[in-house]
């Protein structure tokens, strides 16, 4: 006789989540701020991967890494299935610098523990499942580069790729022993990968403000990053009459002040512009300023209305710069398409949050993620856990472990169906 396991009741093991986070949080951690500081291909980054591959092997999972440095736990079925595509779950585990414990480490734990929860469960897969920690997701070297060489998307001149100290990815990775060339061999292919599921705290302030414990995310934002100079007259602060002035930095205030317009009439709710960095030359408080130069990052999660944005701002560029007698320029330094999720993946894990009567919201990822790579890759799901007080990228942030309970146990159950979906 054969006993299935009740499968609909099958949950993580908060307190090996809590454990394993708690573990994984002292690795690279500084005394003096409390944050955390894994960077990409530092040693702290690469004592991080190496406990990962232990709490694999200790959970009697397949250990692997690639040439990218990202590191895999497989659960592989036996007979037929083992050669059937496989279902992803990941996230990554370096950090920026001063880091909380969570970003990015929370979906690889989690990972882990729903591998170890379903092999324990002893259930027939009709597919390979694996955990995945993807390298330097944070950007030392600009980001993205694991996921990127999984998708087939590095080329030999993402090594020349520099951090803030100069030093090349290349280099980064030699000094840890590793040859930079074989990541171009960690790419797969479209046919070995079913699906990508990938759990990660929200970092904003929604779903804590609304009291939810999970969102489901449908859509990536995409975002384009300006690099913008308005050319002016710098000259004595005393002597040049107020109507004879080429005053760079009115420019810019001029512009900032149109940007909630713009947002307004060729927007969307999820529209956000974003002036980050600015320097005024030449700087002195005599000088009327010559020249600006600033940041301009603008996202939204359709890729139609960011088009329009990008008119709109252009022409609010030209239209200041003539109103003030300025010239301006910008050079385009990136521009990301906005990634949408696969539909079926929206549905069941709309679906299994309801079977476990969690509070749960559909809603568009504001940060770029792992993910957004994966899906010119793969059908492509994510989950959100709600942050305090929408806190990231410092040491504050935090989740409560019966939110990470709720979001961990969703991706358990979707997981679980799809890799015991029959294979075509
Ligand atoms: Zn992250």
């Amino acid at each position: 006789m054969v006993i299935t396991p009740d499968l609909k009741a099958l949950r993580v093991d908060i307190e090996r989540i809590k454990k394993n986070i708690l573990e994984l949080a002292t690795i690279g951690r500084s005394q003096a701020d409390r944050g955390i500081y894994r960077m990409a291909f530092t040693d702290a980054d690469m004592e991080g991967k190496r406990w990962l591959l232990d709490r694999i092997d200790e959970a009697n999972l397949r250990s692997a890494s690639d040439g990218a440095g990202n590191i895999f736990g497989q659960l592989i079925p036996d007979a037929s299935a083992a050669a059937a595509p496989a279902v992803l779950m990941g996230s990554h585990i370096d950090t920026v610098p001063c880091a909380g414990a969570l970003d990015g480490s929370l979906g690889v734990v989690v990972a882990l523990e729903c591998l170890r929860t379903i092999q324990a469960s002893g259930v027939r897969l009709t597919r390979p499942l694996e955990l995945v920690a993807f390298s330097d997701e944070e950007g030392r070297f600009g980001g993205m580069f694991g996921s990127e060489a999984f998708a087939g998307l590095i080329t030999p001149a993402t090594f020349d790729r520099k951090d803030l100290d100069g030093i090349s990815l290349g280099d980064a990775m030699l000094r840890q022993g590793m040859d930079p060339v074989k990541a171009l061999d960690a790419a797969r292919s479209r046919e070995s990968v079913e699906a990508y599921l990938e759990l990660h705290i929200e970092q904003g302030p929604v779903l804590d403000t609304n009291k939810l414990s999970v969102g489901v995310v449908e859509n990536i934002t995409g975002l384009f990053k300006w690099q913008i100079r308005f050319h002016g007259e710098a000259n004595h602060a005393g002597t040049t009459p107020m109507e004879m002035r080429k005053d760079a930095f009115m420019g810019l205030a001029d512009f900032a002040h149109e940007l909630p317009r713009i947002i307004e009439e060729n927007g969307g709710k999820h529209s956000r512009a974003t002036i980050g960095k600015a320097q005024i030359l030449p700087g002195s408080p005599n000088t009327v300023p010559g020249l600006v130069e600033f940041s301009l990052d603008v996202r939204d999660t359709d890729e139609t209305v960011l088009d329009e944005l990008s008119r709109a701002c252009q022409k609010a560029l030209a239209a200041t710069a003539r109103r003030r007698g300025l010239k301006f320029e910008f050079d385009e330094l990136s521009r990301i398409r906005p990634v949408e999720c696969d539909p079926e993946l929206v549905k069941i894990l709309g679906e299994e949050a309801e079977v476990l009567q969690l509070k749960s919201i559909h809603m568009p990822s504001g940060a770029a993620h792992d993910a957004q790579i994966l899906g010119g890759l793969t059908r492509m799901g994510m989950i959100f856990a709600p942050s305090r007080g929408g806190k990231s990228h410092s040491p504050e942030e935090w989740t409560a472990w019966e939110d990470v309970a709720a979001a961990s146990n969703l991706a358990l159950q979707s997981l679980l169906r799809l890799c015991t979906a029959p294979t075509a």
